[in-house]
């Protein structure tokens, strides 16, 4: 998912773009005393450092988030792990984000425990980070945001390996149910962060869908196979200048 800012709003409630999930980027978070009583809440600290470990390690053995901050280094929109990705805690809708006017990758450190987790949102929103830098991306404009948001599900979420975790698809209707899943996840992270219809979102991803489901710059073949074609998408790399 991804979440932006202003935009003219359509129903007055709708002025945040999904800023109130993420309360720590408005320094809104502050633990609540029965969270901590409840032992909820408090463990921030420890919670951070585990997913800033995870970040780190994500960062310097995964062949797909590699292949990405080699593209967006090619791209003039190098990745510093210090400066662009932070770990925060987010309502539990959300597990990370793209907040483009600080140009920073959230993971949520309480609801992605997990380096496999953290890797899926780091090379999504590494995605949107790319849009933002080569394509002008205006995450306000809801088909632009669809548009990012089939992108990234299709190079990455729609991946046989996760669509099996999340129970999209079984791995037999792989090939016939990706575009599904696409769309599906597609929409869903629009209505995570948009105050829109789910037909409204839907409306946005097919005007765009046939565009940008074959648009598929900087890692040039969907991911579906898991290991496989992640390597061959790293090897094929250097083609592109990018690793
Ligand atoms: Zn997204």
């Amino acid at each position: 998912m991804s979440k932006g800012k202003s935009e003219e709003s359509q129903s007055g409630e709708n002025d945040n773009y999904g800023y109130e999930l993420f309360p720590e980027r408005k320094g809104e978070f502050t633990p609540t005393v029965t969270g901590v009583l409840t032992g909820n809440q408090g463990r921030e600290g420890i919670e951070r450092l585990k997913c800033e470990r995870n970040v780190y390690k994500c960062f310097t053995t995964s062949k797909l988030v590699k292949l990405m901050a080699g593209a967006l280094k090619a791209s003039g929109c190098d990745i510093d792990l210090r400066r662009h990705v932070v770990c925060e805690v987010c309502n539990s809708r959300v597990s990370g984000g793209y907040d483009p006017e600080t140009n920073q990758i959230v993971i949520c450190q309480n609801n992605s425990r997990s380096e496999g987790v953290v890797q899926g949102i780091m090379t999504h929103e590494m995605i949107h980070m790319f849009d933002y830098c080569n394509n002008k991306v205006d995450f306000k404009n809801i088909d632009h945001l669809a548009c990012t948001e089939i992108r990234a599900a299709n190079l990455t979420h729609c991946s046989l390996t996760s669509s099996i975790l999340q129970g999209d698809v079984s791995p037999f209707d792989i090939k016939a149910n990706h575009k599904i899943c696409v769309k599906r996840k597609a929409i869903t992270s629009i209505i995570a962060v948009r105050n829109v219809s789910v037909d409204e979102a839907i409306a946005a991803v097919e005007r765009v869908f046939p565009k940008c489901y074959n648009d598929l710059e900087p890692i040039g073949r969907r991911i579906k196979g898991g290991g496989a074609d992640a390597k061959r998408a790293y090897a094929e790399g250097f083609l592109y200048g990018y690793v």
